[in-house]
Parts: structure tokens; sequence; C-alpha cells
């Protein structure tokens, strides 16, 4: 049966909900972090600057169009606006942007390595390994350029000395990725205590990494 495209509302209010999920699930706390998704007329909703997540409404959220003019709402939006419509605007496949301060994740980010893709489901819903982009400063169009040029066949980038950056078909997948990705950083920084690492073969890897692609990050 054919999916039915979200609606306007349903996908203001899962930005909403991804966000608090931000804090309750422990990606970032205070109100850093940041959730953008795109809205079917092409324009996107995203969190705003600096409001605390528990007490937000779909009032306080900020619609742009795809340069980033604000259309709708009181409040200024994420500094890092530039940051969700670099990723949305290269990627028409990407509905949605998810920017957290994981503290596993921020390990990584911080020692500018990459996340290894050594756990099979790793390959499917984020279709290998998590590689951290070129320093660029906080707020920057060249930090937006620079982290979605990471994204064609991935589903998440390391944000060099800052965080981490998920994407999916809604805020609900961005946050699931996010989750993944961070559960795994965690699980190899602990590995790496236990003994070396034992890479997936190379024929798994060929079979699974596709299927990232094949699943679609826009398709129900
Ligand atoms: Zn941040």
């Amino acid at each position: 049966m054919a999916q039915t495209p979200d609606t306007r509302a349903t996908i203001i209010s899962a930005t909403l909900e991804a966000a608090r999920a931000m804090v309750t699930r422990g990606l970032v706390e205070g109100t850093a972090g940041n959730v953008s998704a795109r809205l079917p007329d092409g324009n996107v909703v995203m969190t705003p600057a600096s409001l605390a997540y528990e007490t937000m409404t779909t009032d306080d959220l900020v619609v742009c169009d795809a340069n980033g003019n604000v259309l709708e709402g009181t409040r200024p939006p994420t500094t890092e606006k530039a940051l969700h419509l670099s990723c949305l605007r290269a990627h028409p496949d990407i509905g949605a942007v998810m920017h957290s301060h994981a503290m596993y994740s921020t390990m990584f980010a911080i020692t500018h390595q990459t996340i290894p893709c050594v756990i099979e489901e790793f390959d499917i819903y984020v279709g290998g390994d998590v590689p951290v982009t070129e320093y660029k400063m906080t707020g920057t169009n060249e930090l937006g350029e620079e982290a979605a040029r990471h994204l064609s066949d991935r589903g998440a980038v390391l944000i060099a000395n800052h965080g981490l950056l998920a994407v999916g078909k809604n805020p609900k997948d961005a946050l699931k990725v996010s989750e993944l990705v961070e559960r795994t950083a965690q699980i190899v920084w602990g590995a790496r205590s236990l003994g070396e690492i034992v890479p997936l073969p190379a024929d798994t890897r060929e079979k699974f990494a596709p299927i990232y692609k094949m699943l679609g990050r826009n398709k129900g």
C-alpha cells in the first residue's frame, strides 16, 4: 500500500517531539542541539535559538525558506540554521536533520576519529563509517557546506570539535540514527579497552552498505 506523505502539521509536531527526545535521551543538555525538517511546500521548520525544549511548543518553532529567510515564527531560528539548510539543500532525499552533542560521539569528534562501521545494523541504518568534517567554526556557511558534502551515502557525520549531525527521512528517523550512532560510539570506545576491534568481512560490507541507500531517506 502506498504511504501517505506526512502532512505539514505532522512534520511540525514530530520536529518538536524529536527535539524534546534529544534531552530526555541524553543526547544534549539544556538548550543545546537543534532539529529541522522539510515541509511539503519545500520550506523548513526548525527549532528556535536558546529555548528550553521541555516547555517549547510548536508556536516556538520557526519556518524558513530554503535560503534561510524567516517566514513564520516570533523567535530567532537556531544559530545552526546554515548547517541544517546546507544539508537539506544539498540532498533532496533528506527529510530531517538533527544536531546534538551526544557524549561518546563528541569524544570521537574532538579526536577527529571516524566511528567505524563494525556492527551489521550500523551498515544498514547509517551506510558505513561516520566521517569527521574538517574543522569549521560553528554557525558558519562553511561548516554547513563541509558537513553536507559527507552525507551522500551516509546517515551521520561528526562535526570536528563540536558534536554529531544525523539525518533521516523525518525527525523520528534522524533521532533513531543519532541514538544508533551514539550507542555505537560508546560500544567502540569500550571495545577498544578489551582489545582490537575485528572489522566486518568485506563481503558483508558489500552486501549491507548499499541497503542504506536502497531503503531511501525520504520514503516511508
Ligand atoms: Zn552544537
